[in-house]
């Protein structure tokens, strides 16, 4: 049998580093695809990437991680798929930088979820590739990126409450659009120090309990300046989803752009997550006539910027537009 698979990345207008503590963020899927094409088949996995050398092959049920690294996350979707896996030969292409932020990881394990046989709802696709990744990397990452791509909706960004799991399409503007610019900087020690973010988080909901819940003033029990920084950003940055929700559903796109502007502050200074040639990015994009902010966008430590722009402000970059969700055909 022969099967397309496609997942789309995706990028986040506000909310990071906010899901891993339950919180409230904002991405959209974007016109860029992973696609997975091949036949299916019993026993074998055997894959090909345009973005890597080498090919991916292992055996049903998998055991050993295979190699190249890209494998892990083909391998680890097919763990969590347990017996319900099938085999494929087929090829992966990608119009997702890889590295860059857009979470072409996720689209990646989002399309080999249903190249191998994935049988549920999008829910529970983005559920499986989360543990995916988490087992292919041990990157304790939250929902956000997997859920995007299993769920987006044309046209509208997603409103995502990441501890009820409910989605709110949020349909943007006509007169504004999202441009993606990269720093020019690959990411780097993003691996350990989203781990270190995570474990911070955890340390101050010892403290003040869950974050999603607290207000700033509660923040002042945290006696370690640093974790207490920390907080302020996740504690700030949910009250800045819920205010760009509102100003998108009024069509408030310089109130939209005032809140991306202050929540790069916020990543950069109280989560320290930003690096010296995205913080000059997000500078000079924010000087451009008609571009209304700017944004690091996704955990940060290098990768792309997010704009929100008047249409054609930007000639830089590449404008993205929301799509829908991942699919089998
Ligand atoms: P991001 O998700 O922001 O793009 P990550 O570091 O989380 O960055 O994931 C990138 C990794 O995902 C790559 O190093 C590679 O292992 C894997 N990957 C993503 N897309 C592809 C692809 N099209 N082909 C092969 N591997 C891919
Ligand atoms: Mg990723």
């Amino acid at each position: 049998m022969n099967v397309v698979a496609r997942a789309p990345g995706r990028v986040n207008l506000i909310g990071d580093h906010t899901d891993y503590t339950g919180g409230l963020v904002l991405p959209m899927a974007i016109d860029r695809w992973t696609t997975i094409r091949g036949r299916s088949g019993d026993g074998e996995v055997h894959l090909r990437s345009r973005a890597e050398p080498a090919a991916v092959r292992f055996g049903l049920p998998v055991d050993d991680p295979p190699v190249p690294p890209w494998g892990r996350y083909v391998a680890a979707v097919a763990a969590e798929l347990g017996d319900s896996a099938r085999g494929i030969d087929g090829t992966v292409e990608s119009t997702v930088p890889i590295g860059a932020g857009l979470s072409s990881s996720a689209a990646l394990e989002v399309a080999t979820a249903l190249a191998l046989g994935f049988d549920g709802d999008q829910l529970a696709l983005a559920q499986l590739c989360q543990r995916a990744e988490h087992r292919a990397v041990g990157v304790p990452c939250g929902i956000m990126d997997q859920l995007t791509a299993a769920a987006g909706v044309a046209g509208a960004a997603l409103a995502i409450d990441c501890t009820s799991l409910a989605i709110t399409p949020v349909p943007l503007p006509d007169d504004v659009e999202v441009v993606v610019v990269h720093s020019g900087e690959e990411r780097a020690l993003a691996t350990s120090a989203y781990a270190e973010r995570t474990a911070q988080c955890a340390a101050a909901e010892q403290i003040v309990g869950p974050l999603r819940l607290a207000s700033v003033s509660a923040l002042a029990a945290i006696d370690d300046a640093r974790l207490r920084r920390r907080a302020r950003h996740v504690v700030t940055e949910n009250e800045r989803v819920r205010a760009m929700v509102a100003a998108l559903a009024d069509g408030d796109g310089v109130e939209a752009g005032r809140l991306m502007v202050a929540s790069h502050a916020s990543l950069r200074d109280d989560f320290e997550v930003s690096t010296p040639a995205l913080d000059v990015l997000v500078t000079r994009l924010g000087a451009v006539p008609g571009v209304l902010g700017a944004r690091l966008t996704g955990a940060g430590f290098g990768g792309c910027a997010v704009a929100l722009a008047r249409p054609g402000a930007l000639t830089e970059g590449w404008v993205v537009r929301p799509v829908g969700a991942a699919s089998l055909a």
